[in-house]
């Protein structure tokens, strides 16, 4: 069947480009090797900055509204309760199956479990094999998620530099438990060498997970193994070990007639490991890009290449300096997290770019002039 736009992989990045190409009058088919509702590893952790995007998130999708963070390093701990929603927890298996019904209801066809094999791309089509069928389109969207076929098939390969290893478990809480965590997120910069540890409440249970860049995760079951006893959580679900990309742009992303979105792209936040957001905007941007093209039957590198654009001036200046406070954290950790454990401001001014009010370089500039005094309250106050 012909379409305009092909969209491999449901996940957010992808059922938000399809949602958004069909409000854009393309036709447009969505297709997922899984059957939905399907669960992935995930923290359901929505910044407000990407709850935004989202728009209109139905109230019972939604776990928890979190305005309080703890943070704890060493024998150091901080704590602050925000008068606004920091973070909202989700089940991905909820979020993950609105949306896709979200583009199902904007006009997308929608073919679950088929799983996209290749595809070939010539005079301004691309034929794309799947394991129900073969399909035609001008443009194909790989969003098929960390471990993307369609970027593979581009050319890219999986560097070990580039992801972060998680192991991570939804666990069952006592209601003691859960009244004990109430709305707040913890996270644990002692958990791990160059990540952290993180516990988010859901409605009937605890999000608890271990990050760490892939080249420091040979002992990862161990720090999540220490964590649950640090926190007195019973050690019953086995853990899932995912990869989540640490953000850059040494990806091809766009070739003719293809590009890529969401972690399939390689967007991750390389500091907190944040990657819905991104998922979302660069859908949003694909989706965009592709209605221009459209206007113009071009879909050749040389136009898509225009999403590229878009993307790392929206996500690339974030990026590199997130790894720049991640490789300085994980060669400093006593000094660094002690400065951010102590100094409130240090937090806020954190929080705000969740909350989408500022970005990394406000963060920078903001912190060159003030780390003196920052240094000096975290060596000397208790
Ligand atoms: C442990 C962990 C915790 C995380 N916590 C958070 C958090 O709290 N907050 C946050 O913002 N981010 C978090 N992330 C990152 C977030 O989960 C991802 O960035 C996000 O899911 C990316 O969305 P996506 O649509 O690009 O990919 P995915 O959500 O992975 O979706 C990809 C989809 O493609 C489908 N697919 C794969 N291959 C094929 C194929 N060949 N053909 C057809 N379909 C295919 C899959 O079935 C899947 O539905 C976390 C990640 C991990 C691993």
């Amino acid at each position: 069947m012909e379409y305009d736009v092909i969209v491999a992989g449901a996940g957010p990045a992808g059922s938000t480009t399809a949602r958004y190409c069909a409000l854009y009058g393309l036709k447009t088919l969505l297709l997922d090797k899984a059957a939905f509702p399907r669960d992935k590893p995930c923290g359901g952790g929505i910044t407000v900055r990407c709850m935004n995007l989202l728009e209109d998130i139905p109230k019972h999708i939604k776990e928890k509204e979190c305005n309080t963070i703890r943070m704890h390093y060493k024998k150091n701990n901080f704590e602050k309760t925000y008068d606004k929603t920091l973070v909202t927890t989700v089940e991905r298996v909820n979020l993950d199956k609105h949306l896709l019904d979200k583009a199902a209801s904007a006009g997308a066809d929608v073919i679950p479990k088929s799983k996209v094999e290749g595809f070939f791309a010539s005079s301004n089509r691309v034929e794309v094999e799947a394991s129900g069928g073969t399909y035609s389109a001008s443009v194909l969207v790989g969003a098929d998620g960390v471990n993307s076929k369609i970027s593979r098939l581009l050319g890219n390969r999986q560097s070990q530099s580039r992801y972060i290893l998680t192991c991570e478990a939804e666990i069952s809480a006592s209601p003691g438990m859960l009244q004990k965590q109430g709305d707040a997120i913890d996270f644990y910069f002692d958990a791990v060498s160059y990540g952290y540890g993180w516990v988010f409440p859901k409605k009937k249970c605890l999000n608890v997970g271990v990050g760490c860049l892939l080249g420091e995760g040979q002992k990862i079951k161990k720090s999540f193994d220490t964590l649950i006893r640090r926190i007195g959580l019973p050690n019953l679900t086995p853990p899932k070990y995912a990869l989540i990309p640490y953000g850059d742009f040494n990806k091809k992303i766009v070739a003719d007639n293809t590009l890529l979105v969401g972690d399939a792209a390689g967007f991750g936040e390389p500091l907190t490991g944040e990657g819905l957001y991104y998922a979302v905007r660069s859908g949003k941007l694909a989706a965009e890009t592709i209605a221009s093209a459209s206007e113009k039957h071009d879909f050749t590198q040389r136009t898509l290449q225009a999403y590229e654009g878009k993307c790392r001036s929206a996500f690339s200046g974030d990026f590199r300096r997130a790894r720049i406070v991640v490789e300085n954290l994980g060669r400093h950790p006593d000094v660094g997290y002690k400065m951010i454990v102590k100094n409130e401001p240090v937090v806020d001014k954190f929080v705000n770019i969740q909350f989408g009010d500022g970005t990394y370089l406000d963060f920078r500039n903001w912190f060159i002039p003030h780390a003196p005094a920052l240094l000096i309250n975290s060596l000397l106050l208790k």
